[in-house]
């Protein structure tokens, strides 16, 4: 796919799926913003093989979790990309779950849910805000969801609930931005190999459960989530809105 010529912005890209989905986005050509909000090493890092496999990238240091975070952020946007409708690939990437077992219905903290809610639905309500204006027609919005917004997780409830509204937010955006040719979709993973899932991996025995339960028969890696993603990207996807596409190896079928 030929990205040149395009902008996109991917928050949370420093590690896991968005720094995969950033290395694709710059391999195609387009001009890639890294968002990230502590992993400054990995961020940069990234950058710099995004740059030299020839493409371009720079980091941005923002939490979204925040308005004041998202405002800076799209400052530093409009201070690489150019002032006015200056971006055309939006990834509503960042996410924090904490395994996914600590905010369940039998115990969970209101300090982790709060967090869960700020970034994972907060941040992309309002970066989506900021970005409407700064979309130029015919570009593309992708979520990043979760299986976790399909089933009903107990062990995890309170995530489950944020992956839930995201999909509502891409029904919504999907229909806000219709008439000008943007797309809004979003990609919903299965479990991933990456440091999210970490905790989980940590029990004896997880990784094998998980794959046995996978119809494809084992985990996801961040490069399937992002060749997903890809996917939505081309003008080839120009009528593919609204959609909650599942990346899971087939769970939940
Ligand atoms: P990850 O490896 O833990 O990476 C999370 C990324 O989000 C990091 O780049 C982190 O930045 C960034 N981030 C966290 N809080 C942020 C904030 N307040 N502001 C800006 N950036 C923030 O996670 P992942 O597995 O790649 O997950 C990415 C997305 O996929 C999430 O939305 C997650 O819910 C979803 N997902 C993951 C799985 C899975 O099994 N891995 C399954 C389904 C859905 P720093 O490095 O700077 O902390």
């Amino acid at each position: 796919m030929d990205l040149g010529g395009k902008t996109a912005l991917v928050t949370g890209a420093s590690r896991g799926i968005g720094a995969a989905i950033a290395r694709r986005l710059g391999a195609a050509g387009a001009h890639v913003a890294v968002n990230y909000s502590g992993s400054r090493d990995a961020a940069e890092a990234l950058v710099a093989e995004i740059g030299s496999a020839g493409g371009r990238a720079f980091a941005v240091r923002a939490d979204v979790s925040t308005l004041a975070g998202i405002e800076a952020m799209f400052s530093a946007c409009d201070a690489a990309f150019g002032e006015g409708p200056n971006l055309d690939i939006l990834i509503n990437n960042a996410g924090v779950g904490r395994g996914g077992r600590d905010a369940s219905l039998k115990a969970g903290s209101e300090d982790l849910f709060d967090e869960m809610f700020a970034v994972n639905v907060k941040g992309p309500h309002f970066v989506t805000q900021a970005a409407l204006p700064r979309l130029r027609d015919g570009g593309r919005i992708v979520n990043i969801g979760s299986m976790s917004g399909k089933i009903g997780q107990p062990f995890a409830s309170g995530y489950a609930m944020t992956k839930r509204a995201i999909q509502s937010l891409t029904f919504s955006t999907a229909l806000a931005v219709a008439k000008r040719g943007i797309t809004c979709n979003c990609i919903a993973p299965g479990a991933v190999a990456t440091d999210f899932i970490a905790g989980l991996r940590a029990q004896e025995g997880w990784d094998e459960a998980t794959a046995k339960h996978t119809p494809m028969g084992r985990l996801g890696e961040p490069e399937d989530i992002a060749g997903a993603v890809m996917m939505l990207l081309g003008e080839d996807a120009r009528w593919v809105t609204g959609q909650i596409i599942e990346a899971s190896g087939g769970l939940a079928l």
